[in-house]
């Protein structure tokens, strides 16, 4: 830990009159890869990540960086969220998996995720903010493990973590670059549409202190995003979503795993 935080000084020492390398981010993330996979309660099933990293590997190599090493794997959580670090560290919490219906659904979170890497937006945050004060919060949301604070002062790590707090310009990037991804990768972009409203109506019908509010928190603007993706949708023509497909077996099989394992264990709460 300590390494990682002497790393993460050198990196903020570097902010503001220099720009952090591609050597430099992936060597962040791998970081802060480790301590997550160490504190978040990590899934680790192999069916589950195995068809969750073909389709996301599928859609990053679509990308501008493809030359990155991607690594996709799934929080045991119902927690609705998902979260990308530095250099091509993607993660999706179960309650993205278990509410998804189909690949495409899936692949409209993976594809933006995956912009926000290909984006470099949390390595323009720590560029332009000497220090690295980016936020833990998103940490904290993926789990609700903040309620406690014990837990939450585990997940600091010395403020250390590169969670990064995105701008609602930096969601709109992700969604439309995410969705161009969905695309080249050939998936509907569709999928992300109904996966938005789906989460919309279940956080509506539960008041907004459900399994998905953590969701709204850390992608703020969803209604605008919506209307966002409609659009991009309507300037789609028929021959670009032609052959696009919105489901595939290994999504199935995925599906089938997961309502064999028993249940995510409940989030943290405060004492
Ligand atoms: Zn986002």
């Amino acid at each position: 830990m300590r390494t990682t935080i002497v790393t993460v000084a050198a990196l903020a020492l570097v902010a503001g009159c220099a720009s952090v390398s591609t050597q430099q981010e992936v060597q962040l993330g791998a970081q802060e890869a480790a301590q997550v996979n160490a504190q978040l309660p990590m899934l680790n099933d192999p069916t589950i990540d195995g068809y969750v990293n073909d389709l996301g590997n599928r859609i990053a190599h679509t990308t501008s960086r493809a030359d990155l090493d991607w690594h996709f794997a799934v929080v045991n959580t119902d927690v609705v969220n998902a979260f990308a670090l530095p250099g091509g560290y993607v993660y999706v919490n179960r309650g993205v998996l278990a509410r998804a219906d189909n690949a495409s659904e899936l692949a409209g979170v993976l594809g933006h995720e995956i912009e926000h890497v290909v984006r470099r937006h949390s390595v323009k945050q720590i560029e332009q903010q000497q220090g690295a004060q980016v936020g833990v919060s998103i940490a904290c949301a993926l789990t609700n493990v903040c309620n406690n604070q014990a837990a939450a002062a585990a997940i600091n790590i010395g403020g250390a973590a590169i969670f990064a707090k995105f701008s609602r310009q930096d969601e709109i990037q992700a969604d439309e670059g995410g969705f161009q991804n969905m695309l080249k990768a050939g998936y509907n972009p569709n999928g992300m549409l109904t996966f938005f409203q789906k989460l919309l109506a279940e956080e509506q019908s539960s008041g907004g202190g459900g399994a998905v509010s953590s969701w709204f928190s850390d992608h703020p603007g969803t209604q605008d995003r919506i209307a966002d993706i409609q659009r991009m949708l309507s300037q789609t023509s028929r021959a670009q979503l032609q052959g696009t497909q919105t489901n595939d077996a290994g999504f199935q099989q995925m599906k089938q795993r997961l309502a064999q394992l028993p249940p995510a264990p409940p989030p943290t709460q405060g004492q």
